[in-house]
């Protein structure tokens, strides 16, 4: 396929540099987007047009679209704690869904057609079945899943009047790991995610690992989770693009399709690093459902996804390999 005109919002996050330095390679066009705010200017490769511009700038964004001509937007940038979405819910609407909102916007003016939407598990709430499907009844039970669950909404609405739209919009369940040549990884302040408070543990950044709730009713009592390798999460994403057509609505689950505790990864990072993990058992982290993992059959059956980082051990090593070799994240 030709090479694209892409640019990417939140390119200078966690999973957007991700999706950057993958389309890059590819050989496409690429132009980053990012506010900064949690973004690292160092995640990006200094040759690419970076703009520096938060998502409420609709005029501006407009003409970004369409001094580079772009063909299709990947849509990152957006604010993801849970815990802050509670605290804060008018901030999370304003950045995710009006942020979104104001995106489309630009898109609309520019006509730009092409669309893919960094949704999540948490549209989805405590689902009474695992694995769960793109078919049951999404319910969120917080402000950050329904931010980004009225972004899907908007989506049907606006594709249904404007037929030469076509978005995919893909729920992520836990994205963990870093890029197999540890150039780039996590780095998030505050760090509230499972693998790398583990990892900080183990490298002694941390003074110990907190387990949230071991009291669960699975089967060693703490959380289960569907862990995806940020490699593998964004083929995802690249599949998606070349497959989207003039009207196209689609939902996806990105997950592997198997749940691991925290037990499990855990155990797996210590067998990582053959080294013990100071590890203490804590209460329940609010709001954190017993039990999600995703059925990703249809976009490996629709698609052709397949994830090559099905081990966890390789998933971890990765992450451990991005901590080891920055131990100050970007240090920004
Ligand atoms: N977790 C934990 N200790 C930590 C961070 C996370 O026990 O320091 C647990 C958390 O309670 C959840 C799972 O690990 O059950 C995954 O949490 P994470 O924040 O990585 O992702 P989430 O599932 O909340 O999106």
């Amino acid at each position: 396929m030709d090479s694209m005109n892409i640019l990417v919002t939140g390119g200078a996050g966690y999973i957007g540099s991700h999706a950057v330095k993958a389309l890059y390679e590819e050989g496409n066009q690429v132009v980053v987007l990012d506010n900064l705010f949690r973004g690292h200017r160092k995640s990006i490769p200094d040759a690419l047009p970076f703009y520096q511009c938060d998502l409420a700038e609709t005029e501006r964004i407009q003409s970004i679209l369409l001094d580079h001509s772009i063909d299709v937007v990947m849509h990152f940038a957006a604010l993801t704690y849970v815990g802050e979405s509670v605290q804060q819910p008018l901030i999370y609407y304003r950045n995710n869904t009006a942020g979104a909102l104001s995106l489309l916007t630009a898109m609309d003016a520019a006509k730009v057609k092409r669309f893919i939407f960094s949704s999540t598990a948490a549209t989805y709430g405590e689902p009474e079945e695992v694995p769960i499907r793109e078919t049951v009844q999404q319910q969120p039970i917080n402000p950050y899943g329904w931010s980004k669950w009225m972004v899907e909404r908007i989506l049907l609405d606006y594709c249904r009047s404007n037929p030469q739209f076509g978005f995919t919009a893909l729920r992520y369940f836990n994205v963990a790991g870093a890029s197999s040549d540890a150039s780039i990884g996590e780095d998030h302040d505050p760090e509230t995610h499972l693998v790398p408070n583990i990892i900080f543990a183990a490298l002694g950044k941390n003074d110990q690992f907190k387990i949230f709730g071991t009291d669960y009713p699975t089967p060693d009592g703490t959380c289960i989770r569907d862990y995806v390798h940020i490699e593998d999460l964004i083929s995802a994403h690249i599949l998606a693009m070349k497959a989207l057509k003039d009207g196209d609505q689609k939902f996806y689950n990105l997950g592997i399709g198997r749940g691991y505790s925290v037990r499990e990864i855990l155990n797996a990072t210590e067998e990582t690093l053959g080294a013990k993990i100071p590890t203490i058992q804590d209460v329940r982290r609010s709001g954190d459902p017993a039990m999600l993992y995703a059925s990703s059959e249809k976009i490996q059956k629709e698609l052709g996804w397949k994830p090559l980082h099905t081990d966890v051990h390789d998933m971890i090593q990765t992450a451990v390999q991005w901590h080891k070799t920055h131990p100050n994240g970007y240090g920004d």
